[in-house]
């Protein structure tokens, strides 16, 4: 019997709400499909500075270590945000695990459902079949992370700062290969989103893309697009992309758009791959929901429980390589959302079914 090893890190807030009821999903679909769950929960976030003084305790990276993925939740909360920012929750649990697993590959499916348009902000005759495209956002280069990263004051008294932005062709490579396995597993359609017309970073992004697909992925689409038509464009239009690739500050920004144009962060999962691989041979990867802990609905029994099942479902995709299995969670969650129950996301101006009553049909359709 394959037996799935992952960590579970539910955070704070809704965290532990919502994974608990991924959990239950997932017990449901290991029964189905004889498969073994061997999972190890830890503290993280704000539960890790409550319970260990520090947001990323050592005892929960040996867990992640030890583990083949991480089911992750989200962290922090007004509890917490009078630490300092280096202390903060997602700043100092987030950011160290993807860095200590190289998790350099952030997907993220945009995915709204024909039979809930009007949750978009969008004018549902833009979306009439709702929206389904994916954004890859390289996760560990670029401005973020380049170096020198300064704030200095100057001889004449002004003070100056100065951030790096910096990629390798290697690191362009990279993040390329998960884009073009994921527009091979959908329409061949690749967008590749820069700012060549100003960056040198962008000029060598754009001139590597060209060069790789051409050699390792000629029969895809590939197209060009500067960040900020991409950022008019997925307004105008977001099925015009099918998938688009992007670097670290134009992906943080346009993935957030695109959560937005989906109508409801309690349906959005995503997957963040890193470049070793796990016992399997597939890759390590931390799977969470794109939202937060979402404070003002904690403890009521009402936040989504989708984005953290669907996250579950991407997991057992890339790192436990069961595609078949995934697609069955996913068709799941739709035929749950878009059937008789209708979802207890807030985001969506219905009435909550709640949170463990989402989880419930979503079996029942499983
Ligand atoms: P949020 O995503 O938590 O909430 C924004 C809105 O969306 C709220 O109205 C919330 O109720 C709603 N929402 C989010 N997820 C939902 C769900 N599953 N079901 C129903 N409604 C849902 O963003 P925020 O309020 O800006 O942040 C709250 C905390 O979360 C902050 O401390 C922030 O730092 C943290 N955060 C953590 C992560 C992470 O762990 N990766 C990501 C974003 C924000």
């Amino acid at each position: 019997m394959p037996t799935l090893k992952f960590a579970v890190l539910a955070g704070d807030y809704i965290g532990p709400e919502v994974m608990q009821e991924a959990l239950r999903v997932l017990a449901h679909v290991a029964r189905q499909e004889n498969l073994q769950l061997d999972y190890q929960s830890a503290d993280v976030g704000g539960a890790g500075i409550d319970n260990h003084g520090k947001a990323l305790p050592d005892s929960t990276l040996r867990v992640c270590e030890q583990a083949d993925a991480i089911l992750f939740g989200s962290v922090g909360g007004p509890k917490w945000e009078k630490l300092p920012p280096k202390e903060q929750p997602e700043r100092a649990a987030l950011l160290p695990l993807r860095k200590h697993f190289t998790l350099f590959a952030n997907i993220r499916p945009g995915l709204l459902y024909r039979e809930l348009t009007d949750a978009s902000p969008l004018k549902t005759d833009r979306i009439p079949d709702g929206i389904d495209i994916v954004c890859i956002r390289e996760l560990t280069g670029g401005v973020y992370f380049g170096q020198p990263k300064t704030t200095t004051t100057l001889p004449d008294g002004d003070v100056q700062a100065i951030d790096t932005m910096v990629y390798r062709r290697s690191e362009v490579e990279r993040i390329l290969k998960v884009a073009i396995e994921t527009a091979r597993g959908r329409k061949g359609k690749l967008c590749s989103v820069d700012k060549a017309n100003v960056l040198e970073t962008s000029v060598l992004w754009r001139k590597t893309v060209t060069e790789y697909v051409a050699r390792h992925a000629p029969e895809l689409t590939l197209s060009h697009m500067y960040v900020d038509n991409a950022a008019m464009q997925l307004a105008r239009d977001p099925n015009q992309f099918d998938v688009f690739v992007t670097e670290n500050m134009f992906g943080d920004i346009l993935s957030d758009e695109m959560a937005v144009i989906c109508g409801s962060l309690g349906m959005l999962s995503s997957a963040s791959l890193g470049a070793g691989k796990n016992s399997l041979g597939l890759p390590f990867g931390l799977y969470e929901p794109a939202g937060g802990t979402a404070p003002d609905i904690a403890g009521k029994g009402i936040a989504n429980p989708c984005a953290q099942i669907l996250s579950a479902a991407l997991m057992l995709r890339f790192s436990f390589g069961l595609d078949g299995v995934a697609k069955r969670m996913e068709a799941a969650v739709k035929k749950a959302v878009t059937g008789g129950i209708r979802t207890g996301d807030i985001a969506f101006g219905r009435p909550s079914v709640g949170t463990k009553a989402m989880a419930d049909a979503v079996i029942a359709a499983l």
